[in-house]
């Protein structure tokens, strides 16, 4: 059973790596930007609640998403050989939150999968992105908010967590080829 964290800054690739890995191993995508968008564009409680957070580039509070997470982790998983969480956490808070919803459900030994690229890079596929949250000034926002709230979870699961690093810089397969070739 495969138990994968993908992270990275975003617009590094997490997204694109992890559907294709989910594919491939028969894992459950469980992307919660995805989710927030799905809820905004239906209209549902937690879209109405979501939508001008998500769309200023801000991040959601830390309740709803952990509520968010252990729900699906609980409930969705279904008959998939496993999990890949994109895009959360994205707080200290979030990840100490995840390190209970593994043990109450018997997931532990969660891997991290770190994908790494430069500033310049990501700006750049940011704003060729072009979702209704990628602008300059909400990009801008995005990166510091992932350099000083979430990228010190690395720091912060070094200690009992397998962190294994790929260059997220080259062609979609390239970058999938090295993922899988380090997940082995
Ligand atoms: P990106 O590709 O830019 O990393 P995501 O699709 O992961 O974007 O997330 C889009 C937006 O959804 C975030 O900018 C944030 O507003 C919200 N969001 C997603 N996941 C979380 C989370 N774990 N905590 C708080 N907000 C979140």
């Amino acid at each position: 059973m495969h138990k994968i964290l993908i992270f990275g800054a975003p617009g590094v690739g997490k997204g694109t790596q992890s559907q294709l890995l989910s594919e491939k191993l028969n894992l459950y995508h469980l992307s919660t930007g995805e989710v927030l968008r799905e809820a905004i564009s239906e209209g549902t409680e937690l879209g109405i609640k979501a939508k001008k957070i998500v769309e200023s580039g801000h991040l959601v509070s830390d309740d709803l998403m952990i509520g968010i997470v252990h729900d699906a982790l609980k409930n969705r998983m279904n008959s998939k050989d496993g999990f890949i969480l994109d895009g959360f956490p994205r707080t200290i808070d979030q990840a100490k939150a995840l390190d209970g919803i593994l043990k109450e459900l018997g997931l532990e030994d969660l891997k991290i999968l770190h994908l790494v690229a430069n500033d310049d890079e990501i700006i750049k596929r940011l704003m060729l992105r072009g979702r209704t949250d990628d602008n300059a000034e909400t990009i801008k926002l995005r990166l510091n908010l992932y350099l000083d709230s979430t990228k010190p979870i690395l720091e912060y699961y070094k200690p009992y967590r397998k962190i294994i690093e790929v260059n997220g810089i080259g062609e979609i397969e390239e970058v999938f080829g090295k993922i899988l070739s380090k997940l082995q």
